[in-house]
């Protein structure tokens, strides 16, 4: 049966109207997706609200509210902020700030999430003026999505073809003036146009244990757990350097003094659950201890490459470099060379001295 015809324009509508729904299509699967990952409400309640609830990060945050500062004072959009940095340090959590100080709404979504240009054109047709579009991994964004987004972020407009064989045409939409919050753990695979489009760039690192000290004693409060100083720095110091890693611990801890202690987190109690996860005393946990493991006792130390690394540990290559080799390296455990990874005394120490080769040895590996 022939389709009722349409006018150019209604025609034009109708595409926009379809990718605006499919962009909410995107953005609910991605709340799904989000709050099957993690218990959300309380995640939800730990997250600092505003600039000030927000420990550490001095740079970065003060960086940020220059640009608040003057976005608000002259009434216009924020420009574009590329956040990078490891996992759990706080980047969506600054986003979320973001969005509050400006007064502004945030949709969030993520890289892999936005398949084809109408995706795209679907979630930037569908913000309001000055709103926030946060793209967690942004780096997976791809290639060809990633063209569309230049000329979105820079002239506020895009570009999109629609219909196909003889009715192929592009259409142009005008897009509100936005903000794109971008993410990534993995800076060095963004391209160089793509990072140049930000006019921010500011990288989050480690937390150091004063202030994890501090993000655990505000947990604390927040969630209504008693728990003394000494209690406090023994989860700090095993979080790894990582905020949301000191909530995951702080729940199992109160989890385990409600059911092995009288329900305070001291020292001794705190020592013990952690040690039940098999976080050692440094932090370090698991995968970080086996990855040191396989490098002194299949490899005598190193040099040996990240691929060879993540399979003899049994993990993804993403992840080691993503999650567990900036701690390491960060903490002095291993460093990198031209020619891999190399532990260091500090690794060795870990991974069990006695392994160690002995001068002259080393040539028959
Ligand atoms: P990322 O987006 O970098 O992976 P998130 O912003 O999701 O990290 O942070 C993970 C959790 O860590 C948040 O839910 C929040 O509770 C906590 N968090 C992050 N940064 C801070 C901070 N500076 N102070 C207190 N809590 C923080």
């Amino acid at each position: 049966m022939a389709r009722p015809k349409k006018t150019e324009s209604a025609r034009e509508t109708a595409a926009a109207q379809a990718a605006a729904d499919q962009a909410a299509r995107i953005g609910s699967f991605f709340t799904e997706a989000a709050s099957a990952k993690e218990p959300a409400r309380q995640e939800a309640a730990l997250r600092p609200p505003s600039f000030d609830d927000f420990t550490g990060q001095p740079r970065t945050v003060d960086r940020l509210r220059v640009m608040t500062g003057a976005a608000r004072r002259e009434g216009r959009a924020l420009d574009h902020i590329l956040l990078h940095g490891p996992p759990g340090l706080g980047k969506t959590t600054l986003a979320l700030i973001l969005a509050a100080e400006m007064g502004v709404k945030v949709k969030i979504t993520s890289g892999p999430v936005i398949e084809k240009a109408s995706d795209l054109a679907g979630l930037l047709t569908g913000l309001e003026e000055g709103e926030i579009l946060f793209i967690d991994e942004i780096h997976r964004i791809s290639k060809t999505v990633e063209e569309f987004l230049y000329s979105a972020m820079e002239d506020f407009r895009i570009d999109i073809m629609i219909d196909q064989g003889p009715n192929a045409r592009s259409v142009r939409l005008n897009l509100p003036r936005f903000t794109l919050v971008g993410a990534t753990t993995r800076t060095g695979l963004l391209t160089a146009p793509m990072r140049s489009r930000f006019t921010l760039q500011t990288r989050l690192d480690y937390y150091d244990h004063d202030q994890l000290f501090k993000i655990v004693r505000r947990n604390c409060a927040l969630l209504d757990l008693p728990i003394d100083d000494a209690g406090a720095m023994e989860i700090a110091r095993r979080s790894r350097g990582t905020p949301r890693i000191v909530n995951n611990l702080l729940r199992f801890t109160r989890d385990f003094a409600l059911e092995r202690a009288d329900g305070r987190v001291t020292r001794t109690v705190a020592a013990e659950a952690l040690s039940l996860l098999e976080i050692d005393a440094n932090g370090l946990d698991e995968m970080d201890k086996r990855i040191l493991s396989v490098m002194a006792h299949l490899y005598a130390g190193g040099p040996v490459g990240l691929g060879t690394i993540a399979v003899a540990a049994g993990e993804d290559e993403h992840t080691l470099e993503e999650v567990h080799e900036p701690y390491l390296i960060q903490e002095g455990y291993l460093k990198r060379t031209p020619q891999g990874r190399v532990l260091t005394e500090r690794g060795w120490e870990i991974a069990g001295p006695a392994a160690k080769p002995r001068a002259g040895q080393r040539e028959l590996f």
